[in-house]
């Protein structure tokens, strides 16, 4: 990858708010210090929206949406796909935006920046094909006319953990849907959907129609833009708590929910795995994005037959990572978001060692600047431990060990999320039969990764209500409406 100047990224980047595709200064005044997590610098500040600023995206995105969705479903797919093509064009670019404000690797901003151009296209070849249906009433005798149209104006709230792909996976369906967008990036990381804005432009998108309005969570613009009648939608990806606020804040207006939240995922190794691909899997599951991910593998379950040899084999494999700052080339464990994230990590590792577990590998904050926190794998650790009841969000393997499936699987339900777990053993039928007891949206068999723009990604009981990807991310964006005809 070509290495590019951060200090004229910095420079260069817009630090104001965007709306009816202008730049504007906030109206609040206030501004919101952006930190690259692996030196502890303050990269910029970014001005940050109040409800006037809110008012005014609004407005935007209220003449944005009429102009939008005036284009054909083919005309808006034509510029999705190009919004694609820029994106993979700019992928070095948005790579070293990503690094410096979120510490993840290089390699691993590359492979978001990918994942997230994808969102453009599937959604755009999704958007032409919202289909309806006809069908003649069977009592009545009426026709009955089914269509889906864009469902209004769309508050999109992203979390920091993958600042560019949490935020196209939601503009690329609300756009093929016909719908404008008010952006809200995490204040961790809102230099990649600041940059957004110029792909967006050059790919076509008429002014209004995508607005980003960086303010903090608690900000006053918020619940002006969800009282407002003009806004139907909101999508939002971070934690539980946050999401349950706005869901009783989406009642005023009865708003579309979608709610991507926080996820605790099992990770089941069963006696009859290949052991090469369970360690393997579990290193992708666990690893990828530093365990900063709702799904990662968050509590690991291994049948007693293979347990020592999982151990051995995961923390070996752990301990090899090279841990650094995610611009040196071969890092491939960046730092955590923030001090409090790393404080919370650590947090968890010292509770399960008060309740019995043992350390393998890891386990010890690093000296020096920067967030790192090195992988850790705990073994023997009890079922009561944070680390098995709660979502770690960091590079901690705690591993139980287990000799019946059915109170295994009793285990892994035991729990108030079920976003996703994964399953590995070369036994089809126990694979198939142990994911379809498991309560998540999402089941890994295995595999370690199950992100794919083409899939349904969401979560069941507290982990979140509607999907993302697959046509049903499009849906999130429509209304259904029948028209009911007499001829
Ligand atoms: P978070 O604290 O819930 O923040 C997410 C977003 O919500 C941020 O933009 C945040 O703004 C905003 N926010 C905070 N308080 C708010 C409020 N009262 N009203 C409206 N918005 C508010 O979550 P996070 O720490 O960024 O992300 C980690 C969580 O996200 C984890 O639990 C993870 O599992 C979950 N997640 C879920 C998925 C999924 O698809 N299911 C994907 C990725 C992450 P500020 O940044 O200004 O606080």
């Amino acid at each position: 990858m070509k290495k590019l100047n951060i200090n004229q990224i910095i420079s260069d980047i817009p630090k104001n708010l965007y709306i009816g595709g202008s730049w504007v200064s906030a109206q609040s005044g206030e501004s919101i210090p952006v930190e690259n997590p692996a030196t502890e610098e303050v990269l910029a500040h970014i001005e940050c929206g109040n409800s006037a600023d809110a008012k005014l995206a609004i407005d935007a995105a209220e003449k944005g949406g009429e102009v939008w969705k005036s284009y054909t479903p083919r005309k808006r797919e034509e510029i999705l796909r190009r919004a694609y093509e820029i994106l993979i064009e700019k992928e070095d670019y948005f790579a070293h935006v990503i690094t410096m404000e979120h510490g993840k690797s290089l390699e691993a901003s590359l492979a978001e920046v990918r994942y997230s151009a994808e969102f453009f296209r599937w959604f755009g070849e999704e958007g032409i094909r919202n289909k309806g249906e006809y069908s003649l009433s069977p009592s009545s005798g009426a026709h009955i006319l089914v269509h889906h149209k864009p469902a209004g104006i769309a508050l999109l709230i992203t979390p920091w953990n993958f600042p560019l792909a949490m935020g196209t996976r939601k503009v690329g369906p609300a756009l093929a849907a016909g719908c404008s967008v008010i952006i809200k990036p995490a204040s961790a990381t809102p230099f990649t959907i600041i940059a957004l804005a110029e792909v967006m432009e050059e790919a076509g998108v008429p002014p209004g129609v995508v607005n980003i309005l960086p303010c903090k969570g608690s900000s006053d613009a918020l619940p002006t833009i969800l009282e407002d009648p003009r806004v139907r939608v909101v999508s939002f990806t971070g934690s539980t708590a946050v999401g349950k606020i706005l869901l009783v804040n989406s009642t005023k207006n009865v708003l579309n929910c979608s709610m991507e939240l926080g996820g605790n995922a099992p990770f089941i190794v069963t006696e009859k795995a290949d052991l090469k691909a369970a360690l393997e899997g579990a290193m992708i599951a666990k690893m990828r994005n530093i365990g900063e991910s709702c799904v990662a593998a968050n509590r690991f379950y291994v049948h007693e037959a293979v347990y020592e040899e999982f151990v051995d084999g995961l923390a070996k494999r752990m301990s090899a990572m090279k841990i650094g700052n995610g611009f040196e080339d071969g890092t491939e464990v960046g730092s955590l978001i923030s001090g409090k994230a790393r404080e919370d990590v650590h947090g968890f590792v010292e509770d399960a060692v008060s309740k019995g577990a043992k350390i393998v590998v890891g386990g010890k904050i690093p000296e020096g600047k920067g967030y790192f926190y090195p992988p850790t794998v705990l073994r023997d650790v009890s079922k009561d431990s944070k680390t098995i009841c709660e979502e770690i969000f960091g590079p901690v393997a705690p591993i139980r060990k287990y000799s019946s499936e059915k109170d295994m699987i009793a285990e892994a339900n035991d729990s108030p999320d079920g976003l996703a777990s994964y399953v590995f053993s070369q036994d089809v039928v126990q694979a198939v039969r142990i994911g379809k007891a498991l309560e998540t949206g999402m089941v890994g068999i295995n595999r370690g990764i199950i992100s794919d723009p083409a899939a349904p990604f969401g979560g069941v009981k507290q982990s979140g209500l509607g999907r993302e990807g697959a046509h049903e991310g499009l849906l999130e964006f429509l209304e259904t409406q029948y028209l009911s005809i007499d001829l």
